[in-house]
């Protein structure tokens, strides 16, 4: 169903930017699932609604509007929705005039499906069609029925529309949606379809305006980066977008998720050395290091190819932390194969790896493949490759212990840093260290930096315990930006979204990350 007749009380984007704000006065949540892309679909949808005069909502207050932005790749997705969905019903019909809409890949595949389960949910629309949302929710409020938008194809690119941002020093910007692979444990190419790519001009475009308002971090993101400019016939095009991203003045730090072994080139490698701002660190999903079954998994590479990639990055950028994801158990797995996953992830070196056991998807091919492998024998080789790549992360952080670190601080500290009276940074390659801030030396702000010496090292995260002497802080603009948004928000965190700044996901196929 597709949106023909909008009611009077319209949008602003549907006005020629006239400024008609039609939700001054309610408020929102959203609830987001999922993987980074989502997460940041989530900043948009916020944006969007603060747009129509929507505001968050207060911390243990009721929303008028309650948004789910979903993940269908994930193991019972539909189960944790339909779950929430049932114990909003209740809230509902005790607050005459609430809304709930529910988006994203599990509205993208189900569609109708939500209404007939959930009738109570009043508008569905899916990952293409973010923008119509606030004409969605009007239309159900004016003609009091439910309302269903699912496009199956993209019509604005997401990223223009207005975006509330979750961090003031670290944003992400889109660079293309969608996928042209067709990996076999994989949902996403189905539910986000074909790869769409942004021209290069529009998204430095929105670079430059993160920049100008306080961010020092940016992460470009796309579910194929490395394919970029393929749409546009531009080989060549993201190694151009990185060397682009190393002009832009007060940019101290670009990164990228998620690049795709069999596409990756020679010259991204090269613009990722040369441009200085472009940081040591990288993703790369190696999935199997069995041939057989990355054929299995409709994934192009071998593992020969891969390892050939790792060394070649190691030979440019010497200290570049490579990160992965792994997938234990996929259909017909045998010894053998996992013993080749083993084996790569040894001469791999990976500094940290998201590993997931394989389990039905519905709806992907691998889910209709024979020989699923046992749920045990999945558990049992889990519990291997964990115990491999545990002692593999420990090693690969103790070679941070002696070194300087500039670390980009962040919000958050974790609860047990908190406790022991220490901050949060990331490094340049976005390891994890947590810092104490010397007796009598200035507290950093989230966005500044500090520079230290490395005292520890934990198998997921380091420590930094300076000295007076040993502690370097440059205060930023992000960290200015900080304090404006304190100041705007009286100091309170802006509620809303859900999802904050997790692990990176994309195209993550599977369930059960460890935790
Ligand atoms: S796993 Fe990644 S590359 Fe493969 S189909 Fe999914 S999104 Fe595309």
């Amino acid at each position: 169903m597709t949106l023909t007749d909008p009611t009077p009380r319209t949008t602003p984007l549907a006005q020629d930017g006239a400024a008609a704000r039609p939700h001054e006065g309610l408020t929102y949540e959203v609830r987001t699932f999922g993987c980074q892309m989502n997460v940041h679909d989530s900043e948009r949808i916020s944006g969007l609604l603060e747009s129509t005069g929507y505001a968050p909502v207060a911390e243990d207050a009721q929303a008028d509007l309650v948004v789910f932005n979903t993940c269908a790749v994930r193991e019972n997705a539909d189960n944790r929705l339909y779950g929430n969905l049932g114990n909003l019903r209740a809230v509902k019909d005790a607050h005459p005039g609430m809304q709930i809409a529910v988006g994203g890949c599990l509205a993208q595949k189900d569609q109708a499906a939500i209404q007939r389960r959930a009738p109570w949910v009043d508008v569905v629309f899916g990952t293409h069609n973010i923008g119509s949302l606030p004409v969605l929710l009007e239309r159900s409020r004016h003609n009091a029925e439910a309302e269903i938008e699912i496009l199956e194809s993209l019509e604005v690119f997401p990223s223009t529309l207005p975006t509330k941002r979750d961090s003031t020093h670290s944003g992400w910007v889109s660079i293309s949606v969608g996928c042209n692979n067709t990996c076999t444990f994989c949902i996403v190419p189905s539910l986000r379809g074909k790869e769409r790519d942004r021209r290069p001009g529009e998204i430095l475009a929105e670079v430059q305006a993160l920049v100008d308002a306080g961010a020092v971090e940016v992460t470009l993101l796309g579910q194929n980066v490395n394919t970029y400019g393929v749409e546009f016939g531009d080989r060549g095009a993201f190694a151009k977008l990185l060397r682009a991203c190393g002009e832009i003045e007060g940019l101290e730090r670009v990164r990228f998720t998620s690049p795709h072994p069999a596409a990756f080139t020679d010259d991204v490698i090269d613009a990722m050395a040369e441009t200085p701002n472009v940081m040591p660190q990288l993703h790369m999903p190696l999935q199997s290091g069995s041939d057989k079954v990355l054929k299995d998994m409709r994934r192009s590479y071998r593992s020969a190819k891969f390892l050939r990639i790792l060394e070649k990055v190691r030979e440019r950028i010497p200290h570049a932390a490579i990160t992965t994801d792994i997938i234990v158990g996929f259909p017909g797995e045998t010894e053998e194969d996992f013993a080749e996953t083993m084996r790569v992830v040894e001469a791999s070196r990976f500094s940290s790896a998201f590993t997931f056991q394989y389990s039905i998807r519905p709806g992907t091919p691998a889910g209709k493949m024979d020989h699923q492998v046992p749920k045990a024998v999945v558990q049992e080789r889990f519990e291997r490759l964990v115990a491999l790549q545990d002692r593999i992360s420990a090693e690969e952080m103790a070679t941070l212990v002696g070194t300087r670190q500039e670390l980009l601080v962040t919000a958050d500290s974790g609860s047990k840093a908190a406790e022991r009276g220490r901050l949060s940074g990331r490094a340049p390659d976005n390891r994890l260290v947590h810092f104490s801030v010397p007796a009598g030396a200035e507290t950093p702000r989230p966005g500044d930096f500090v520079t230290v010496t490395v005292t520890e090292a934990h198998p997921f995260f380091a420590v930094a315990d300076p000295t007076a002497q040993d502690y370097v802080l440059r205060r930023s603009r992000a960290g200015d930006a900080w304090d404006r948004a304190q100041a705007e928000s009286c100091g309170a965190p802006a509620p809303g979204m859900a999802g904050g700044s997790g692990a990176t996901s994309l195209g993550m196929p599977t369930l059960r990350p460890r935790s």
